[in-house]
């Protein structure tokens, strides 16, 4: 593969935006991709953090950030009371399965918190 530009010199990537052949001299490195130097860095620039800001309001969205954390702890809370209400019949194990869904439960929540302090 050669660069665009200059045909006798080996390419390096892609410009993100216009997807052309580009050689380290042709190439603006932006961190996360490549650009035409001079060319088309804004709109790499742009684009990418378009693409980030629609990932992170996917992943984490406002409104269920809390939902894995709840499902953990609702499902120990779960296992503990149905081995405490099965009394002698009741294993332990539920309890003791229980308190470590809930313990991982409270640890997101505290994980999703500290995350969005910081965003
Ligand atoms: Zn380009
Ligand atoms: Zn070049």
């Amino acid at each position: 593969m050669r660069c665009f530009n200059h045909s006798e010199v080996r390419a390096v990537g892609f410009c993100r935006h216009c997807s052309k052949a580009l050689c380290h001299g042709c190439a603006s490195d932006l961190g996360f991709g490549l650009a035409c130097r001079d060319m088309h860095e804004q709109q790499v620039t742009a684009v990418n953090a378009m693409v980030e800001r629609a990932t992170r309001a996917q992943t984490v969205g406002r409104s269920n950030k809390y939902l894995s954390s709840l499902f953990f702890l609702i499902f120990g809370s779960f296992f503990v009371g149905y081995d405490l209400y099965e009394g002698d019949r009741g294993t332990g194990f539920g309890v003791w399965l229980g308190g470590l869904f809930i313990a991982y439960g409270l640890y997101l929540a505290i994980v999703v918190r500290r995350v969005w302090a910081k965003a």
